[in-house]
């Protein structure tokens, strides 16, 4: 078979994506507490129950005062009024500030009634007062600040009623402030999928065992895991299974419980591996070629659990950085579905390339690379040999680059467009 018959078979990645996209459901609503939402998706529309800031606050500590006793103050005629009470954060006054009154307010504190405008400290001689031991019944006012100064109004950030967070807000740090400014300890979002983590071979040890002549540590489950962590899932790692046809339906019946399954390795042609014809009994599942390097043998379907329940499957190839690869673009659109994302795709830069990328069998490239910034350009070299069983330079890279699938080759100064990893502040 020529490369081009066998490129035509192959699927691309965006055909490979969207099968799997149609098949993958978006889940259900739950609630839950706030700090645990991070990542998630709001699963209603948040109309403001109140106004925020509640009340008329002052934004600075000083006096809560009336603009009319304040006006033309100056340095060489200030004014002077008695103070009649002291206001922290949090606290109302009973007081009202009359002409000729002033009341000491901290920042937070609700505006007294009476008073317009706040004056800073700074702008009296309050300073001087202690310095000298005298009371502070009463201030003297040295500038005039503009009416209102220093008030906050009563709803300047939200009015009550106001739409504060669509539905399908996905909920980060800024988000869940707002929600707790409202007032929310627990909110209700699209639930994480629970996504099991099955490494497939009679070659692989569990990390934290001894070595072994012959054997290596599985490394595929422990990427793929912090990778569903990273993107907002909660991985179930079920360990090894061994090429045989007993542990491996073990492992998938134990599998079955989750939202996805996701297994590595015994998935390439030739392979005679126990994993394809277990999958192949227990469900609907189709391997796949797909126009990519690294990351061509794929595994996906809907496998069968005990109780009816369709549970999808995606079959990772087992050298590390295809597992890996294979994840980031098909495992992580997946994730994010579920969780009720519509933005599925990575942030790319462009930058230009300090090495060449070869593509000799018309498939898209995943070139591993450590993009940096110089004179305000992005510039992405090579992390290191590109084998897919190197994992190393998978760790030193910050990007993948994409050679594109027609293209044979990238030479040094073309412009390449590079999925981030990362954004590391170090390099860029
Ligand atoms: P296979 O698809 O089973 O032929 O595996 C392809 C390559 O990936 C082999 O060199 C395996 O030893 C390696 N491999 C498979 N599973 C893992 C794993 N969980 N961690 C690290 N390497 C793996
Ligand atoms: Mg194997």
């Amino acid at each position: 078979m020529s490369s081009q018959q066998r490129t035509a078979d192959m699927l691309s990645v965006e055909e490979a994506r969207d099968r799997i996209l149609a098949l993958v459901p978006i889940l259900e609503v739950e609630r839950r507490p706030l700090l645990e939402t991070i990542g998630q998706v709001l699963a209603d529309e948040i109309i403001a129950p109140f106004d925020i800031p509640p009340m008329e606050n002052s934004a600075m500590d000083g006096y809560a005062v009336r603009y009319e006793d304040i006006r033309g103050a100056t340095a060489s005629r200030p004014r002077q009024l008695s103070v009649i009470g002291h206001m922290a954060a949090g606290q109302m006054s009973d007081s009202k500030v009359r002409r000729g009154t002033a009341i000491r307010i901290m920042t937070g504190a609700t505006i007294p009634s009476g008073a317009d405008t706040v004056v800073p400290f700074e702008e009296t001689d309050e300073k001087e007062r202690k310095a000298a031991g005298r009371a502070l019944d009463h201030v003297a006012v040295r500038r005039e600040v503009t009416l209102g100064e220093a008030v906050r109004p009563r709803g300047e950030d939200v009015m009550k009623g106001d739409l504060v967070l669509p539905q399908g807000a996905v909920l980060r740090p800024s988000e869940l402030g707002v929600l707790a400014s409202l007032g929310y300890g627990q909110v209700r979002v699209i639930r994480r999928p629970v996504i099991a983590i099955v490494a497939t071979g009679d070659e692989l040890l569990e990390p934290g065992q001894p070595s072994s002549p012959g054997k290596i540590y599985d490394s595929n489950s422990y990427s793929v895991a912090a990778s569903v962590v990273k993107y907002g899932g909660t991985p179930r790692l079920l360990g090894i299974a061994r090429d045989t046809m007993e542990s491996m339906n073990k492992k998938l019946d134990e599998g079955l419980a989750a939202d996805l399954l996701i297994t590595s390795a015994g998935v390439s042609k030739g392979d005679y591996d126990m994993v394809k014809d277990v999958l192949a009994a227990r469900g609907e599942i189709t391997f796949w070629s797909v126009r990519m390097r690294p990351a061509k043998p794929l595994a996906f379907g809907i496998l069968h659990g005990l109780d009816g329940r369709k549970v999808p499957h995606l079959g990772l190839p087992g050298n590390p950085v295809s597992a890996m690869v294979a994840f980031e673009e098909l495992g992580r659109p997946a994730l994010l579905k579920m969780l009720g994302y519509t933005r599925l795709s990575k942030p790319t830069v462009e930058a230009v390339l300090e090495d060449p990328i070869f593509n000799n069998d018309g498939r898209r490239v995943y070139a591993r690379v450590i993009v940096s910034k110089r004179d305000d350009t992005y510039h992405a070299r090579l992390s290191g040999p590109q084998g897919s069983n190197l994992l190393t330079s998978m760790a030193r890279a910050n990007g993948l680059a994409i050679c594109p699938e027609d293209v044979p080759v990238m030479r040094v100064g073309q412009r390449v467009k590079v999925r981030m990893l990362d954004w590391d502040a170090e390099q860029l």
